[in-house]
């Protein structure tokens, strides 16, 4: 694909661009002026889609028409209301029906998962992470080690960019399975590392640590609704993600979570059970005898919140009616290389881009890091937010920039290198 610098070429770009009818299907927030935000941090909270508010609608106004009988009354009752969004999930992540289930949290998610597959035994007692991981996955990691009687200190193992570096390297990755394999119970990485915008191989990271004896978990916060995902083929164990960010289902929403078939009968496994897990033809019989229903089901605790799964729907309806993931990752691709290229043409050597920019190591994300000397890079960040640039500020020194395919446009994209252009100048 060839780019030019004007804003002529942008806007050609979003004439021919097949999603480009989505943006109105969104709420965009409004800058003082009255004008749209340059809006790029659905990496962070994915905007509102109209649909996603009139699903929510429908549920309040079922809840105000049937009360207590809304369990199995209405268009969609909320009994098997989480069903609803089974195989548009499985879709999203590369996994069979019966993998998926929307339930929880993220962290809480990551917590359930770890009761499962985070079984240490004899010299097998260690967790393999990244340096760098998102606080609330060391946290929830080094907890578990402690709630096991072990030391994290001595458990926790850190996969690192090398000295000077900002990206994870393979043969790293290759040097600790060889030195610790044996030692490892579990890894947990991302899909997309949060802060550089990294998009590992999962495949292969999968293949080498499985051959170790390890289980492998991914955290896909940043991954889903993003980037292609495979978790079946690959032999994933489990993974988990949110659903506010790419996938624009609101603030808190409830999160995704993955099982391969390979575990999901597995009645040995160590599970933190609740009556939303157990069996649905006697789950009302209420004998107190946890039976687990054979699929990733068999690990939801609670009936879930049904105004979270309907803001779920909504988006992912919105995303079916778009393409689906292909889709959104063929414009994807094509924004953020112009992204790319314009910060390269315009600010040259003002910037650095942490970001490995071949396709198959990054998604919408792009992670600016600022080169002028003594030019504070938060009080730039400020200053474009000033004029109307919505993007996040990751310490110490990293802006990071998300266009996503749905709701941007090659004109915000522009908007957004000319506005940082002008205050760097
Ligand atoms: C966004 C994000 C979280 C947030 O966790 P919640 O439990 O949803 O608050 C956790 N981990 C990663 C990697 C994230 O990107």
């Amino acid at each position: 694909m060839k780019f030019e610098t004007t804003q002529a070429f942008a806007l050609a770009c979003d004439q021919q661009d097949p999603m480009a009818a989505f943006r109105a299907l969104f709420a965009i927030p409004k800058q003082a002026n009255g004008e749209d935000e340059y809006y790029f941090t659905g990496n962070s909270l994915g905007l509102q889609p109209d649909l996603a508010k009139d699903y929510v609608i429908q549920m309040l106004v079922d809840w105000q028409k049937y009360g207590v009988k809304g369990h199995f009354e209405g268009e969609y009752p909320w009994m098997p209301y989480h069903e609803f969004l089974t195989e548009q999930a499985a879709l999203l992540v590369g996994a069979k029906n019966e993998e998926v289930v929307w339930m929880n949290t993220l962290t809480a998610n990551l917590h359930f998962m770890m009761v499962s597959f985070y079984q240490p035994q004899g010299k097998r007692t260690k967790i393999l992470l990244e340096d760098h991981a998102f606080p609330s996955d060391h946290y929830a990691v080094e907890s578990q080690i402690s709630h096991h009687g072990l030391d994290p200190k001595e458990n926790m193992i850190f996969w690192k960019p090398r000295e000077g570096e900002d990206l994870l390297n393979y043969q790293d990755l290759e040097q600790i399975l060889e030195q610790y394999g044996d030692e490892i119970a579990m890894l947990l990485l991302p899909g997309v590392q949060y802060y550089t915008g990294q998009v590992l191989d999962m495949k292969t990271i999968t293949q080498k640590s499985k051959a170790k004896g390890i289980k492998v978990g991914f955290d896909l916060a940043h991954a889903a609704g993003n980037i292609e995902l495979q978790l079946h083929d690959w032999q994933v164990d489990f993974a988990c993600w949110c659903s506010y960010k790419y996938l624009n289902s609101g603030p808190g929403s409830v999160a995704g979570c993955f099982v391969h078939l390979d575990h999901c009968q597995n009645t040995q496994l160590n599970r933190f059970a609740g009556w939303w897990g157990h069996d649905k033809q006697t789950r009302f019989k209420m004998e107190n005898k946890f039976k687990a229903t054979p699929t990733a089901e068999g690990w939801q605790l609670s009936n879930p919140p049904i105004l979270s799964l309907a803001a779920i729907r909504g988006s992912l309806d919105l995303i079916q009616q778009a393409g689906g993931i292909k889709a959104l990752r063929q414009k994807s691709l094509k924004l953020t290389a112009y992204l790319h290229y314009l910060l390269a043409q315009e600010l040259g050597d003002k910037i650095s881009i942490l970001t490995p920019m071949n396709e198959a190591e990054r998604g919408c994300q792009i992670s600016i890091c600022v080169n002028v000397p003594h030019f504070d890079g938060k009080a730039l960040y400020q200053q474009i937010e000033e004029k109307g640039v919505t993007t996040d500020w990751r310490e110490p020194n990293v802006i990071r920039v998300a266009p996503v395919p749905l709701y941007n446009s090659f004109n915000d994209v522009f908007q957004f290198v000319k506005i940082l252009k002008e205050c760097l100048a």
